[in-house]
């Protein structure tokens, strides 16, 4: 009889470097290799803020199936094809397998919960069925399980504990795969091809100035070459350094959605940087250099795989409890790029138009929201953030909502982002205000990002009038701020003094 394999791809949309596809072609008559469009991401839901169902936004799922049709491209190319069904991801596995005789069953191990839970309900049906499943870790450098294990069952809480135990990662795949066994026969199975957005129920993105950013392994490779192809660049990387106002060249590799959905393994990435590195004199080193940007990802990767509840305020053990306010008038003002600090704005217009912006732009808006200005629940601004971000990642964007909002492994609350001063450093003109806010595009340099200053006449002359064609200051940063310090220097102490053990009573008590 012949023997067939399923390879179930979910992240890891690549080729290269994919040991659950290399697996499942090993003496293999057959391979299917299957994505599940899941409801539970692509469902229109028109309840959200924006376009998109009730957990992406329109850009990331464009994205993924721009992702789709590259994987597919290219597993026709090699001989085989992508074949995609739509529904409950467990029930649509089980049928499979048992419609296809499966014998092995092989997909990326993924740290997120709500895949450990599908995970677990599928692994359990294949041992009951005697199919033999291949579940590697090529998501990240390493194993997050293998890190906590030598650390005595915990995560590591900093950096450099984490990069000492890190060691060195695994080297990417070595064998490049070139052909594929067939796809056999689907029986009753209704196979769909890569649906488009309107297929899905979604009307298609238009904008003027949409995502520059297209999904797919062959993007992905195409991106990495030329950012490493200035090995100089490479070399010199040093992060935070770099202009966050940069968006017709960004600062940075602009990577990270390939590596959210797997379209370029990290390992691979890490070791052209290795190769990189051996061909120039010096190179900067972690934490500030392009492989310290890996391990920080890898890094909360580990701590949210070993941290019950790290999405949560409540219940998190890393997260220190503070009495956020829940003030949704302002969180929309922020959310919609309204709060009156045109550099904020800006960047929340990017997010929302491109679904990326630099590391320190994000820096910036989070911790406006939070503990600079708002002070307001990272979780709250955690979910704009997901619902609207290309890279969109579990561990990353908790572990970095977690940070700039003083909650957890970053402590200097008295650090605050100037939302006026800091983006002028960069961007003495405001070019990046003026392209993502282009109500203030005649606004002389002077006043830019204080247009409430402007004089009158200016304001005429520049065609926009302060609160009437865009917002006075939702707040005023100066007391905003030293409110916001004075809440967090007493919510700590309350931390301090209740040792981890804070109640909703106790954080009643500080509002
Ligand atoms: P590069 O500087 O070129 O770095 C290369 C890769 O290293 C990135 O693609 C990314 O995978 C990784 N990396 C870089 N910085 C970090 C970091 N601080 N933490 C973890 N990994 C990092 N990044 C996401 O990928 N998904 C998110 O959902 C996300 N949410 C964030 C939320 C907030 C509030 C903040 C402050 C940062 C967030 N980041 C997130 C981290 C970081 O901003 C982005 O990874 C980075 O800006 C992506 O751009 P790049 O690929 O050009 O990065």
């Amino acid at each position: 009889m012949a023997s067939n394999s399923l390879v179930w791809f979910r992240k890891g949309l690549r080729i290269h470097d994919n040991p659950a596809l290399d697996h499942a072609c090993r003496n293999s008559d057959h391979v299917y290799p299957v994505f599940v469009l899941d409801p539970h991401y692509l469902e229109p839901d028109s309840t959200a803020f924006s376009p998109g169902s009730s957990r992406a936004g329109l850009n990331r799922i464009q994205f993924l199936l721009e992702s789709l049709n590259d994987l597919d491209y290219s597993l026709r190319k090699l001989g085989s094809r992508l074949l995609v069904f739509r529904g409950d991801p467990v029930d649509v596995l089980t049928g499979l397998l048992k419609e296809w005789r499966v014998e092995k069953l092989s997909f990326e191990f993924d740290t997120e919960p709500y895949y450990q839970s599908l995970d677990n309900q599928v692994k359990d049906y294949a041992s009951a069925a005697g199919i033999e499943v291949f579940s590697p870790v090529s998501h990240t450098l390493f194993n997050p399980a293998d890190i906590i294990h030598k650390n005595g069952g915990r995560p590591p809480l900093n950096y450099q504990s984490f990069v000492k135990l890190a060691e060195q990662p695994q080297p990417p795949l070595s064998t490049i795969i070139s052909s594929l066994p067939p796809v056999g026969n689907v029986g009753i199975c209704e196979v769909l091809g890569v649906p488009t957005l309107k297929e899905l129920g979604y009307s298609e993105i238009i904008q003027d100035d949409i995502s520059p950013f297209r999904g797919g392994e062959s993007e992905a490779l195409k991106r990495l070459k030329l950012s490493l192809s200035d090995k100089e660049w490479v070399a010199n990387f040093e992060k935070p350094k770099g202009d966050p106002s940069a968006f017709l060249k960004p600062a940075t590799t602009v990577l990270s959605p390939y590596l959210k959905f797997g379209c370029l393994s990290s390992r691979y990435f890490y070791q052209c940087l290795q190769d990189v590195y051996k061909a120039v004199k010096k190179h900067t080193s972690p934490p500030v250099s392009l492989v310290g940007q890996l391990l920080w990802r890898d890094f909360f990767y580990c701590v949210a795989f070993g941290t019950p509840n790290f999405d949560k305020m409540k219940g998190n053990r890393v997260c220190k409890q503070i009495p956020w306010n829940d003030d949704d008038e302002l969180l929309v003002a922020w959310r919609e790029g309204r709060t009156g600090y045109p550099w904020i704005d800006a960047i929340m217009i990017q997010l929302k138009k491109w679904g990326w912006m630099h590391h320190l732009a994000r820096h910036c808006v989070a911790c406006f929201l939070t503990r600079g200005d708002l002070f307001i629940h990272w979780e709250r601004g955690r979910d704009v953030f997901d619902r609207l971000l290309i890279d969109s990642d579990w561990s990353i964007n908790n572990g970095n909502w977690l940070w700039l909002s003083c909650s957890s492994f970053f402590y200097q609350y008295n650090r605050i982002y100037s939302p006026t001063s800091f983006g002028k450093k960069y961007d003495p003109d405001a070019n990046y205000i003026r392209h993502f806010l282009p109500v203030l595009k005649d606004m002389p340099k002077e006043y830019i990002y204080e247009p409430w200053t402007a004089p009158l006449a200016i304001q005429t002359k520049a065609n926009c009038i302060i609160g009437k064609d865009y917002p006075k200051p939702v707040v005023a940063h100066d007391t905003a701020s030293k409110e916001c310090k004075r809440r967090i220097a007493e919510a700590y102490e309350l931390n301090r003094k209740m040792d981890g053990s804070v109640s909703e009573e106790d954080l009643r008590s500080l509002r």
